[in-house]
């Protein structure tokens, strides 16, 4: 099989793409159509249609090893296999057995991207025990605020997330890292900020990074913050802010129109990012673009003076418990 048949087969297996902090990363996605706890104003994947904390068994894990099972033997290289992808995660019942696959069946780190809302369970805790990497989140300081930016499940409560992560620290050897989403008007004041700054401090992140809407967001009244915002507010988190990692740009993903929309529909990602994902012309990369869009496959859409490509997605918000 090529390496264009072997990609356009995968389900649950995107990239490897150029991330800003991972280098390669190479998703994994156990939340396929987006499940997610949360429907953060800035989601760049759209809003969540019902957020969720019901776990679930699907897809089935099987399935997934045995996808990453065959990208491993192809001799593919990556940074990173991350759990990511359209949702959260954790909200697979068994995600650490993707987690102790990697351990055991690859050279590669694991990193797992969540949302950190059910830290606050044992067995989440315990199962995230075999990433190298997880990265947690903290963008508000009570449950106002926490409700305003995440507009999370109503059942979840911002005191117990916190609790679990002090004892997912208590237990984890690896790194963990946060990030913190600046929204202007919701949570960047200075005194805001400390507030968040104190929090982190009771769980000791090993790094953390400040992260603000440079793709279009699910609600688009979230502004993108001025360098000069990020640079005070960075001050505020001092040592722990980390300074991206260059991309490993000379690995590259192999092209086709199937490998753009697989990316795109759980990245979005500007048409600058596909052509350094794909080392491309930009030229090539927007004629599949274009075309995937009168497919209504994806959403093009302009922000700051750079075109996006995003997935389509509801627009109609509900919660379930
Ligand atoms: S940003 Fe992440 S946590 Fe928030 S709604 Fe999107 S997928 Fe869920």
């Amino acid at each position: 099989m090529k390496t264009n048949d072997i990609q356009n087969s995968y389900k649950y297996l995107f990239g490897p793409v150029v991330s800003r902090r991972y280098g390669l990363s190479l998703g994994v996605d156990l939340a396929v159509p987006k499940t997610c706890s949360f429907n953060c104003l800035f989601c760049q994947i759209g809003e969540t249609a019902q957020t969720t904390i019901t776990r679930q068994s699907q897809p089935p894990i099987a399935e997934i090893l045995n996808e990453l099972t065959v990208w491993l033997k192809s001799g593919a290289a990556t940074d990173y296999i991350t759990l990511a992808g359209s949702g959260e995660p954790t909200l697979h019942k068994n995600f650490g057995e993707v987690l102790t696959f990697i351990r055991d069946h690859s050279a590669f780190k694991s990193l797992l991207l969540s949302n950190g809302s059910l830290f606050s369970l044992a067995d989440v805790r315990q199962q995230a025990l075999a990433a190298d990497v997880v990265k947690l989140s903290l963008h508000s300081w009570d449950q106002a605020s926490f409700q305003a930016v995440t507009r999370a499940n109503p059942a979840l409560k911002f005191e117990t997330i916190i609790q679990g992560y002090q004892q997912f620290r208590e237990i984890f050897q690896g790194r963990i890292d946060l990030e913190v989403f600046m929204v202007p008007g919701l949570n960047d004041r200075v005194e805001q900020m400390e507030k968040i700054a104190a929090i982190a401090r009771t769980f000791a992140p090993d790094s953390l990074y400040l992260n603000s809407a440079s793709r279009p967001p699910a609600d688009s009244c979230v502004t993108q913050a001025t360098p000069e915002l990020m640079d005070r507010i960075s001050a505020i988190f001092g040592t722990l802010i980390q300074v991206p990692a260059p991309p490993a740009a000379a690995r590259v993903q192999a092209f086709s129109p199937t490998a753009v929309l697989r990316l795109v529909s759980r990245h979005p990602a500007s048409l600058k990012q596909l052509a350094q994902q794909f080392n491309l012309p930009q030229e090539r990369i927007m004629a599949a673009l274009q075309k995937l869009e009168q497919q209504q496959l994806i959403q093009l859409t302009e922000q700051g003076g750079e075109l996006f490509a995003l997935p389509i997605v509801t627009k109609n918000v509900q919660t379930q418990e």
